[in-house]
């Protein structure tokens, strides 16, 4: 008698376990109203990284690891001004790459990945930036994320590079949760409408690095309030 009486106990406490740790998710037909939003606001957004072309994209992208967009910019203004081309940046040298970036974080590692990079793309696809994600992914200081904002920004994919801002706002609001940015990514793609994917980037970016804040998200100022989840939203 007490085994199927234990069991059944199990499966609600299970089940309510389950249901607890389930994350919550907008609806779709709120994701739809939150993008039209987003984009009624900034119909055409953009990167604030500064490039000349794809080339110089890819450079500002592998430069922006663990810095920020601004101290990107200051160092690249005048490193595109020398060399905006492989074969420029290679003939500038490892020494002169450096000096141009020490101001960023990891600047030695980055300058040699900016050289190696350069050099695969002179002997492998012509001195042009391949629109191909894993020959992307093959060059050196080049990840998933990065590939993601190339091909997107230079190529006009519709894809969504999960980044911090991004992996917290998609979480915070129920738009995409996941645990990993891989996980993020994919909820992404499957929920966002196609006709936002393009610009889902920028806008998801834009929102956590000026509204949706790390440390204290300014909800009150918040356009898409009315659709986000969090449950900690600030008056
Ligand atoms: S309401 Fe607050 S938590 Fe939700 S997206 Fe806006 S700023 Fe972020």
């Amino acid at each position: 008698m007490d085994k199927p009486i234990r069991l059944s106990i199990y499966k609600i406490t299970l089940k309510k376990w389950k249901e607890l740790k389930m994350p919550r998710k907008m609806r779709l037909s709120d994701i739809n109203l939150m993008f039209a939003s987003l984009s009624q606001n900034n119909p055409d957004p953009q990167t604030e990284l500064m490039f000349q072309n794809p080339y110089t994209l890819l450079v500002a992208v592998v430069l922006s690891a663990q810095a920020t967009d601004v101290g990107v910019n200051k160092a690249t203004k005048r490193l595109f001004a020398e060399a905006a081309t492989p074969e420029a940046m290679v003939a500038l040298g490892l020494e002169q790459v450096r000096s141009y970036i020490k101001t960023i974080g990891l600047f030695n590692i980055k300058a040699k990945n900016v050289l190696a990079l350069s050099k695969i793309l002179i002997d492998q696809h012509g001195g042009g930036v391949p629109e191909d994600r894993e020959a992307l992914e093959a060059l050196p200081g080049v990840g998933r994320k990065t590939a993601n904002v190339v091909l997107n920004e230079a190529f006009g994919k519709p894809t969504i590079a999960v980044d911090t801002h991004i992996f917290r706002v998609s979480n915070r609001t129920g738009l995409a949760p996941g645990k990993t940015p891989d996980a993020v990514e994919q909820q992404l793609l499957r929920r966002v409408p196609e006709r936002y994917k393009k610009g889902a980037h920028y806008w998801l970016i834009l929102h956590g690095r000026y509204i949706c804040k790390a440390r204290k998200p300014d909800c009150a100022s918040c356009s898409i309030e009315q659709f986000c989840l969090f449950e900690q939203k600030t008056s």
